[in-house]
């Protein structure tokens, strides 16, 4: 981790300050350009979106595809206060993002949690394959 590195982890630390002073969970992400610029940056917004997805690096990876071509998305470091969960990873593999740096990981980010605090994420069953031949049809030929 370089110097640069620490400073955008900084900013991306206050950030998730800013985030909690606005009243939503205590995240923020900035994305970093080729040339060491800061592109765009966010913050946690699900409490005052009522939007369980509104995390800054699920935003930030929309944006990324969105905004940049497969060079620029690339060569770009997403800087954010705690590591991705589940949800931010799939889209940021998806957005063409080359390198995600963090600050919490998430055992840490367990352990400042009170023992009696509400989980984030809840377990589901999952039942499937089925109908390949009926789901395959609007699949085929289309890749
Ligand atoms: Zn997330």
């Amino acid at each position: 981790m370089t110097g640069d590195d620490e400073r955008f982890l900084r900013r991306a630390i206050e950030l998730a300050a800013e985030a909690r002073a606005g009243g939503n969970p205590p995240f923020g992400s900035l994305l970093a350009g080729p040339d060491g610029g800061i592109l765009a940056e966010e913050r946690n917004t699900s409490v005052t979106d009522a939007d369980i997805t509104a995390h800054p690096e699920l935003k930030l990876a929309r944006w990324a595809a969105r905004e940049l071509d497969r060079a620029t998305a690339a060569a770009t470091t997403m800087y954010t206060s705690c590591r991705p969960c589940g949800m931010c990873a799939g889209a940021i593999e998806r957005s063409g993002l080359g390198r995600v740096v963090y600050a919490l990981s998430p055992e840490q980010l367990a352990s400042l949690k009170s023992p009696g605090a509400t989980p984030v994420v809840f377990p589901f069953s999952e039942e499937g394959p089925a109908l390949f031949d009926e789901a395959r049809v609007p699949v085929q030929g289309y890749y």
